[in-house]
């Protein structure tokens, strides 16, 4: 069994995908050209914003987000404790500190609660001038943006949608991407909507931020690429890639995202059933539509969670740990060891969390035999 099945959706797609590859190749337009500017309108219009400037990966794209709003020494910029390590990574990288924020224990996303005690503690302290907020939809969801946004305008952050596993999401129909003052996603194949190899976007209404994202992603280009009048990045979708999320972005409109809320639907009756309280399932809130990135169950301790997982193992069913350690626990960041801002809640996801096979092309009995393994295993 594969964890992400992307062979078999090639398969699927195998005819339009060959063709649309072959189509660039003979076109010899493999920088730019019209299946870029194609799929910038075609994203844009999906998500229901303005302007999707396409770049070279969701990290980039996170980067430009925080180079169009300037972050730098001094900066607090807030992201939850319970992420990938990009999107604290930028904020780093762009010279701001970030401020890592707990989670919500059902969802996986930061907490506006634990949000306001964060920057009401930076404000106290004095040291850093709190600037914007990383708001990630992990696994799929969107995080709680009518929760955040009024604690980002009483404090005048500015709110950065990390949308890398979120494409697709909705909150009351509104889609994911389209949240931010500036959002952005990933094409990494295993995301909800992959590439077949590196790719991001950035989402925004703001035209004047979307004409310095524009600049920012060709070398901070004036009237043209030889024009420069900022330091920018050299940060450009291929091509192929842009072809190939055009028959990609059709099939997740059709049918991809429709089937992959019908095998979450599956899972969670079949799990429910068989295994009760033994595990907890993942909580998508009223009004809310995942995507399904990660299909993510909390076993009871990490002994449990581990033995889980080499069992599962052992029966050629792969899972992952999403995410191992929390983020102020990270190396990189080199932040003391009692670290000040709670986060019990990611530190016991972290033991607990358990990322089951996920893809729209999973069969009713491939579910079954997830769910058989995992009951013999607890
Ligand atoms: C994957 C991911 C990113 C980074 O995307 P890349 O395209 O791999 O650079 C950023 N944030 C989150 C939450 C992710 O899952």
């Amino acid at each position: 069994m594969q964890f992400r099945d992307l062979k078999k959706q090639y398969n699927v797609l195998k005819k339009e995908m060959d063709e649309a590859m072959i189509d660039v190749a003979a076109s010899s337009q493999y920088i730019n050209g019209p299946w870029v500017r194609e799929l910038e309108a075609q994203l844009a219009e999906y998500v229901g914003v303005k302007h999707c400037i396409t770049c070279a990966n969701g990290t980039d794209a996170l980067s430009i987000a925080m180079m169009v709003w300037g972050i730098s020494e001094g900066d607090a910029v807030f992201v939850p404790d319970f992420t990938f390590f990009s999107s604290g990574e930028v904020v780093s990288l762009a010279g701001g500190t970030p401020v890592f924020v707990d989670v919500d224990k059902d969802t996986f996303n930061i907490s506006a609660e634990s949000l306001e005690k964060a920057v009401i503690k930076v404000k106290e302290e004095g040291k850093l001038t709190p600037k914007a907020v990383v708001a990630v939809d992990l696994f799929g969801l969107p995080a709680d943006f009518n929760a955040l946004r009024p604690v980002a305008e009483k404090y005048g952050l500015l709110v950065l949608e990390d949308g890398a596993q979120g494409f697709g999401g909705e909150i009351n129909g509104k889609k994911a991407c389209s949240f931010g003052d500036i959002s952005t996603t990933s094409f990494f194949p295993a995301k909800p909507l992959g590439c077949y190899g590196d790719g991001g976007a950035v989402f925004t209404d703001d035209d004047e931020a979307a004409a310095l994202i524009q600049s920012i992603r060709v070398h901070g280009k004036g009237s043209n690429k030889y024009d420069n009048v900022r330091i920018g990045l050299n940060s450009r979708l291929d091509t192929i890639q842009a072809a190939i999320l055009q028959v990609k972005l059709k099939a997740f409109a059709d049918y991809e995202l429709d089937d992959v809320n019908k095998v979450a639907d599956k899972y969670t009756s079949i799990l429910k059933e068989s295994l009760g309280d033994a595990v907890k399932l993942p909580v998508i809130p009223e009004g809310f539509l995942s995507s399904w990135a990660q299909y993510t169950i909390q076993l009871k301790d990490r002994a449990t969670r581990d033995s889980v997982q080499a069992k599962l193992k052992d029966k050629g069913i792969p899972s992952m740990v999403y995410y191992q350690k929390p983020m102020h626990k990270q190396q990189a960041f080199n932040l003391p060891e009692d670290y000040g801002f709670d986060c019990s809640n990611t530190d016991e996801l972290c033991d607990t969390v358990l990322s089951l096979p996920m893809h729209p092309y999973m069969t009713d009995e491939d579910i079954k035999t997830v769910a058989d393994a995992l009951k013999e295993a607890l």
